[in-house]
């Protein structure tokens, strides 16, 4: 698996500032030296989201799923009216989520890879609903919501908005307090680019408030306790230690070189300069608006398993396949982690062979 050339959308590749992070031995963590970095974390990442005053992050030794999770405890509860918007895999995890928990909720079903429509909102405004939950970017089609016209509908009909950002945060703008969101959440092994093991939470005051209302419904995922450690920049149970460090590495290095927009304006030109050059390869693009974090491909001539296998197997090359219903129509090249120009003319140097061999 070394040398591979990773396009997934996460684990994706590091920088070399942050793989040589994972060599040291894990350092203790109740110390004011530790609790320092972790309130310098929450602050560049209230900083990058544009949070609104009084905001406050949380750090969750969890993968993105189990951040979406705590929101779903944490922020709501059965007196609320849920709307989630489902237009793929990571839609439908709220989905079944509220279920779990027993919310009274209703699905906006979109189409795979397609934008959401007013009309579709429109339908659910003056019923009494009171939170609406949506993946910014649906990672399995690659379609990025409009977020401003669902901030507007939010705000309309003062619905909290809960934000999962997961594969967004870096790499599309996020207004957290032009949105109004009440929380936004993030995942370490996307666009931060570090190891997997923490799902960080930027919680807005009205978020807060909730949390401090609701009956607590789980220990490990508690929000209340999470935000009450974090306080003095700690966390209740033993955190991913190496990930936060690693994390820690990587908003500094952002912002060191220009802050969040010169770090999105990277990603944006990698995803420019392989949706231009793709044009020249037998696949349509599946969503309509796209995220900068990762183009759906839909192969015209061929199954995407089979090139899936064989950039693996054959050229070193990771390429994301899709689950469930989509497995053989869909595969995805990703834009996030550390990847530059000449990657993808790698990339495109395999597609070149596959055309000449009449593979796709
Ligand atoms: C990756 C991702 C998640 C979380 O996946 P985990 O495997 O639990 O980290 C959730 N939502 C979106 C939109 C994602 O891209």
């Amino acid at each position: 698996m070394a040398g591979m050339l990773n396009f997934t959308v996460g684990p994706v590749m590091s920088c070399q500032e942050v793989l040589d992070i994972a060599k040291i031995s894990v350092p203790y963590f109740r110390t004011p030296e530790f609790s320092g970095m972790m309130l310098q974390n929450e602050r560049l990442m209230l900083k990058f989201l544009n949070a609104p005053d009084n905001s406050r992050c949380v750090f969750l030794t969890a993968s993105g799923t189990g951040a979406m999770e705590s929101c779903v405890a944490n922020i709501l509860d059965n007196n609320d009216k849920v709307i989630v918007i489902n237009g793929g895999s990571f839609g439908h995890r709220f989905v079944k989520l509220c279920e779990i928990y027993g919310y009274n909720m209703d699905e906006i079903k979109c189409e795979f890879g397609r934008q959401i429509k007013k009309e579709q909102l429109d339908k659910f405004a003056g019923r009494g609903y009171t939170a609406l939950l949506v993946n910014m970017n649906e990672t399995s089609s690659g379609v990025l919501y409009n977020m401003s016209l669902i901030s507007r509908f939010c705000k309309e009909n003062n619905i909290l908005l809960i934000v999962d950002a997961i594969s967004s945060f870096i790499t599309d703008e996020i207004d957290m307090a032009g949105l109004e969101a009440a929380a936004v959440i993030t995942g370490s092994q996307k666009a931060l680019a570090v190891q997997p093991g923490i799902a960080a939470i930027a919680l807005a005051p009205s978020a807060v408030i909730r949390i401090e209302n609701n009956k607590e419904k789980c220990m490990y995922l508690s929000l209340k306790s999470a935000l009450k450690d974090m306080e003095r920049g700690q966390t209740p149970f033993t955190p991913a230690v190496t990930t936060l460090i690693q994390i820690n590495k990587r908003l500094t290095i952002i912002e060191e070189n220009g802050g969040i927009k010169a770090e999105r304006g990277r990603i944006a030109e990698l995803a420019c300069y392989f949706r231009e050059k793709i044009k020249n390869y037998p696949f349509e693009l599946v969503a309509e608006d796209k995220s900068n974090a990762v183009t759906a491909l839909h192969p015209v001539t061929c199954g995407a398993k089979k090139i899936v296998r064989i950039l693996k197997d054959e050229y070193n090359i990771w390429a994301c396949p899709n689950g469930g219903g989509f497995a053989d129509e869909v595969f995805r090249i990703g834009h996030i982690g550390h990847l530059t120009k000449e990657n993808y003319n790698t990339l495109f140097s395999a597609f070149d062979d596959m055309k000449r061999w009449g593979v796709i």
